[in-house]
């Protein structure tokens, strides 16, 4: 099918290579015009891993094309998807001016029978407000059907979870407009649930409401066990073999971030309130969470008193590995409170540095590698738990900082490994070892 993908952000980018790798001719649009260029010189915008190869390949196939027109890539256009990002407001309601923008565009360009299939995420109700809006904005009387399909990709594995996906859900008020939407994705080989538009709309907010239910619940676990004598990391092992249960989702941390669960869970507050509906338990995990994020400091803090003059390094900056995300991530949270602290912060991550410094500018000293961040520090702070962070030199480690001591906010280490290299070890629901 010749499909348009408006929005090349993480999801809008990786949809459209994957609907282009499955079969279909794809043009991409964004209105920045500097990531277009860059994508035509084969320059991704953000770090995916896998994503350049793939989208190298079928752009020398032209089965992937880009451009920052959005009317001419309506032209012959049999479905146009939109992926454009719906940032919170400061209140927690979604920003929905990028996807009304788009909407009103589309109004003036389409010129036959279409279907827009909306991807970002938006609270219920909104596909049908969108479907209003193109319809009393049609200059010409054609017939334009909308379609949500929400996605569940997480950056970082954003492939593998299209094309191994556990469900794609279709919402639709016209069984005609799913199915063409169905046979899109029936080379996926993926489940298929097709309903209603509200539901489509609502399974997006309550899946990432319960991911992130469960995150908190572990946490909180975790926080019990540091003081009654327990270890996390058995229990929720033990607790995840539970089918019932599953052991997704169980490890303690300082919190969730991203641009998805804080925004996406707050927004879920709103929908909640806006039919008088009191969401208490949600409300509770976002309150967990922002408690979470601040725990690894507090413990630096009650281990060293005050942290004014200390030369602390922070590992790790995307709010995930695999990523170079830093949206609502822990780490930003995290350097805020050792800055006011009085701290010197040097901050390390593989692939975040760039998106890192357009944030937080000269608050900071930039390293070159973990070594680097690691020299002559009072203590390290992991926030991400990078592949290269785990697979650390430990002698080489202790032998670099100023003092060994770690306050491991992704619980990255065995803390009788650490003792055994005798370096202080601080992590999240475990004992603390020396
Ligand atoms: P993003 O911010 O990375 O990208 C959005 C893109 O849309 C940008 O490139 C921007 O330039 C473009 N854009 C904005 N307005 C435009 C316009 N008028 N015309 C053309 N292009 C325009 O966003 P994202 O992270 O890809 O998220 C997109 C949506 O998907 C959001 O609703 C998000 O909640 C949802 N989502 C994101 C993820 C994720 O992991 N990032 C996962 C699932 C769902």
């Amino acid at each position: 099918m010749r499909i348009t993908m408006v929005g090349l952000g993480y999801v809008g980018l990786v949809t459209a290579a994957s609907l282009a790798e499955i079969g279909h001719h794809v043009t991409c649009v964004d209105q920045d015009e500097n990531k277009v260029r860059q994508l035509k010189e084969g320059i991704l915008p953000f770090y995916e891993p896998g994503l350049r190869e793939l989208i190298t390949n079928l752009t020398s196939k032209s089965s992937l094309t880009f451009t920052t027109s959005l009317e001419r890539s309506c032209l012959g256009a049999e479905v146009i998807y939109i992926a454009v990002g719906t940032p919170p407001n400061d209140d927690g309601t979604v920003d929905l001016s990028s996807l009304e923008t788009v909407a009103l565009q589309l109004a003036g360009y389409i010129k036959a029978d279409v279907i827009v299939v909306i991807k970002s995420t938006v609270p219920v109700g909104t596909n049908d407000y969108v479907k209003r809006l193109i319809d009393e904005h049609l200059p010409t009387p054609v017939s334009v059907d909308i379609v949500s399909n929400p996605e569940f990709l997480r950056e970082g594995t954003a492939l593998h979870d299209t094309f191994f996906g556990d469900r794609i859900v279709i919402g639709a008020n016209n069984p005609d407009a799913a199915k063409v939407i169905e046979e899109i994705n029936k080379p996926f080989n993926v489940p298929i649930v097709k309903t209603t538009l509200q539901n489509a709309e609502m399974i997006k907010y309550a899946s990432n409401a319960f991911l992130a239910t469960k995150i908190s619940f572990i946490n909180e676990i975790a926080n019990i066990c540091e003081k009654v004598g327990a270890d996390i990391a058995d229990v929720a092992k033990a607790m995840g073999m539970d089918k019932r249960i599953g052991p997704q989702f169980l490890q303690a941390g300082i919190g969730y971030g991203g641009s998805c669960f804080p925004k996406d869970t707050r927004a879920l507050m709103q929908i909640s309130g806006n039919v008088a509906h009191e969401f208490a338990l949600l409300k509770a995990v976002i309150d967990v969470n922002n408690k979470q994020q601040t725990l690894l400091v507090e413990k630096a803090k009650q281990r060293f008193g005050k942290l004014d003059e200390r030369r602390i390094a922070v590992l790790g900056l995307a709010f995930k590995p695999n990523t170079d995300d830093i949206r609502e991530a822990a780490s930003l949270v995290v350097i805020e409170q050792l800055l006011t602290e009085g701290a010197t912060v040097t901050v390390y991550d593989p692939v975040a540095m760039n998106n890192a410094k357009l944030v937080l500018n000269d608050q900071v000293l930039y390293a070159e590698s973990v070594e680097a961040a690691l020299k002559e520090a009072d203590m390290a702070l992991i926030v991400t738990e990078w592949e290269i962070i785990k697979q650390a030199d430990l002698p080489k480690w202790r032998n670099l900082m100023n003092e060994p001591i770690i306050f491991d906010g992704r619980n990255c280490f065995d803390p009788s490994k650490m003792a055994e290299h005798n370096i202080e070890y601080h992590s999240i629901g475990r004992p603390v070892s020396m």
